[in-house]
């Protein structure tokens, strides 16, 4: 089968891009299913391994990738509740099942968690084996391509707005970064349930979809360098729950200054810097700042019967596609702000 791997070492494309090349077909392993990859979705993560020289928990070479839609080809020994030639989305995070955090119903947060496309082979290729557990049936109607985005994209923001920041209808919801897949995910999910969303991005285009999924005030980082007090114009005490996909320090400094007393800043974006917070404020106007990881089994589950109801979109958030021949460009695409969520279809 084709492939694009990445060779490395991390942090050396594109000077060394991604080399598409036969590679063997995964055979599955007893318990795991084959599927045969329809779409996967381009993040940011992605670059930090191949361009930022984030360390991947397997070293390369390795098949990046890990927002996956497909079909399923082919059953290991022992696969029950799935069958061949199911329409799949592929859970990319794999949790024990054993530790604590797994018994505990966090398995985010599994001690031993492998993730499709970091420390196995993802699904930058035509083909990829996965644990049955992490093949989730697609509803009958669902588009097969653009579904992909549902994993991450959508997943991830649901497990932060809802689980963690705990939206309700009538919260106003600042959302950082609301110009790329999880951003403007999370943008339909917060108008999905009821809530009032100011939008925070920089690039105009980009903001003008985040309006198109029902965003109710846009802030262009461009043109706003005050930012926190158009928040506070716009909102008066601040915004209820302030949501961060961007990772970077300055959005979070700024949520911390625009969320009101008692209110939540849930930080989904990731990034390596350090944001320093003035304790008197935290204290004294006593907001939450919480950290969220990827998703649960149950966020998924949500997140596609909402799809199903027409709740949320996500063939609006998948705005290209490209052949697995052109996956350098579209990475390149990716990291100069010119895509929300590219797929690359192989
Ligand atoms: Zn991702
Ligand atoms: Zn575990």
């Amino acid at each position: 089968m084709k492939a694009a791997v990445f060779q490395g070492p991390p942090g050396s494309w594109p000077a060394k891009p991604l080399v598409v090349q036969e590679v063997p077909r995964p055979e599955p392993a007893p318990g795991e299913v084959l599927v045969r990859v329809a779409a996967c979705g381009m993040c940011r993560t992605d670059l930090e391994y191949m361009k930022e020289g984030m360390r991947p928990p397997k070293a390369p070479p390795l098949v990046l990738g890990h927002e996956i839609s497909g079909t399923v080809e082919k059953l290991g020994d022992g696969v029950e509740g799935v069958k061949e030639g199911e329409a799949v989305i592929v859970a990319f995070s794999l949790p024990c099942g054993r530790c604590a955090f797994c018994r505990g119903g966090t398995e985010n947060l599994c001690e031993r968690l492998e993730v499709v496309g970091a420390s196995r082979d993802g699904g930058m290729a035509e083909y990829v084996a996965v644990p049955a557990s992490a093949a989730i049936p697609l509803p009958p109607r669902a588009p097969l391509v653009e579904s992909a985005v549902l994993t991450d994209s959508f997943g991830t923001s649901y497990h932060a707005l809802v689980h963690l920041g705990a939206i309700q209808p009538g919260d106003v919801v600042a959302i950082y970064g609301a110009s790329g897949g999880l951003g403007l995910s999370a943008v339909q999910i917060a108008k999905a349930l009821g809530a009032t969303v100011i939008a925070v991005g920089r690039q105009p285009w980009k903001l003008a979809k985040a309006k198109e999924m029902g965003a109710d005030y846009l802030l262009s980082t461009l043109e706003h360098p005050q930012l926190e007090k158009e928040i506070r114009r716009l909102t008066g005490e601040g915004a209820t729950l302030s949501l961060d996909a961007s990772g970077a320090p300055e959005m979070i400094a700024c949520a911390c200054r625009s969320t009101r007393p008692g209110g939540k800043i849930v930080v989904m974006g990731y990034g390596v810097k350090t944001v320093s917070v003035p304790l008197h404020r935290l204290m004294w106007l006593q907001y939450s700042i919480l950290g969220a990881r990827t998703y649960r089994l149950v966020d998924l589950k949500r997140v596609l019967a909402m799809a199903e109801k027409g709740m949320i979109n996500p063939a609006a958030v998948a705005s290209h596609r490209f052949p697995l021949a052109e996956v350098n460009e579209a990475y390149r695409m990716l990291d100069e702000g010119k895509v929300l969520r590219g797929l690359v279809v192989p």
